[in-house]
């Protein structure tokens, strides 16, 4: 009995001394320091010593809001040098908080110039313009990539001048602000200079977008496809035979078909019924994963994004006997394919 009550009289005692540490300046003051190495300091593994084909998904979602969710983005890793395919809302604040290392990035590429997949190229101009970039931003995009890159060269000039000012030009050199942007042309390799990469755009149809890309990333043996926004048009398909990884936007025609009932406005249940004849069906995902024999399939820019388990069992439901190596992904959805070998490893770095 003795003991248990020297016990409790300890652990109140140790509770106590706890709690008032808690609030004292100087250990609130050093706990602060200690979170802030950690926020500032990510471990995140990128360009690590192994010779790998990565992916991260930087953005998973369409325009249809998800909580926690940026608008589409794919980052893919080849060696030491990095390249973003499509930078959508939100997309820029998880590059950051990954602690993705700007002066490795050699491309952004933009798939098409729908506002889900460009609203966040002003934020990644100024946070690679921080990070020390050596030239203006290189931006490859279909016909029409001028117009947004000058547009915001246009819109953003205030903001460019009123930061180089005020940090001045050695850090920010205003000879150094901007896009440089170039076209894509269809089946014409992206000119790159890391070893053993090839990145070759198709053209896929978005109608009524007039010029719109798929990728096809080759990285010494590993092959990774890319999408973009495209209705099953066979041309994903042709590309994608015997693919390491097909990351493929899709939409649920159950899950939109059910919303346009219980639509609270009618400009909402249009939407709805428009955006089904420019986007491929989860069903049609599967079946081109199949057909093309590809080993896994990531879904992104999923339309809607499910929130729950029950929205993600409807939303594959139709993959049922079609297809079966697949992940939906997150913001954050890692997957690591070494050189070398047939492994594809799937984590989660936030
Ligand atoms: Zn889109
Ligand atoms: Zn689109």
């Amino acid at each position: 009995m003795k003991k248990i009550l020297i016990l409790i009289a300890s652990v109140t005692t140790i509770y106590l001394i706890g709690l008032f540490s808690l609030n004292s300046h100087t250990v609130q003051d050093r706990i602060l320091i200690f979170g802030l190495k950690n926020i500032l300091n990510s471990s995140e593994p990128f360009l690590d010593d192994k010779d790998t084909l990565k992916v991260v998904v930087c953005g998973s979602r369409s325009p249809l809001p998800s909580p926690g969710r940026a608008e589409a983005c794919i980052l893919v890793e080849a060696g030491d040098d990095i390249y973003i395919f499509d930078l959508g809302n939100g997309s820029n604040n998880n590059l950051t908080q990954y602690q993705v290392p700007w002066p490795n990035v050699k491309a952004v590429l933009i798939t098409h110039l729908h506002s889900d997949h460009i609203a966040d190229l002003p934020d990644a101009h100024l946070q690679s313009w921080i990070q020390g970039r050596s030239s203006s931003l290189k931006v490859y995009g279909p016909e029409g990539i001028n117009l947004v890159t000058k547009g915001f060269e246009l819109a953003y000039s205030a903001d460019y001048k009123y930061r180089s000012d005020h940090h001045g030009q050695e850090m920010l050199s205003m000879s150094i602000s901007g896009f440089d942007e170039n076209v894509i042309i269809d089946n014409q390799l992206i000119p790159n200079e890391t070893p053993g990469l090839e990145i070759l755009p198709f053209v896929v149809d978005h109608y009524p977008v007039n010029s719109a890309f798929g990728f096809k990333i080759s990285y010494k043996g590993r092959t990774v496809i890319i999408s973009g926004d495209t209705i099953n048009d066979g041309s994903v398909q042709k590309y994608s035979q015997d693919a390491d990884l097909l990351i493929h936007s899709a939409i649920s025609i159950d899950i939109v078909e059910k919303m346009r009932e219980v639509a609270p406005i009618p400009q909402m249940n249009k939407i709805l019924l428009d955006i089904q004849d420019y986007h491929t069906s989860i069903k049609e995902a599967g079946e081109i994963s199949r057909d093309a024999n590809v080993k896994h399939l990531l879904i992104y820019h999923s339309i809607p994004t499910p929130r729950n388990k029950i929205m993600e069992d409807v939303f594959f439901r139709p993959l049922d006997g079609v297809f079966d190596e697949y992940t939906l992904s997150d913001d954050g959805t890692r997957i690591i394919m070494p050189v070398g070998t047939d492994e594809i490893i799937i984590d989660q770095i936030n």
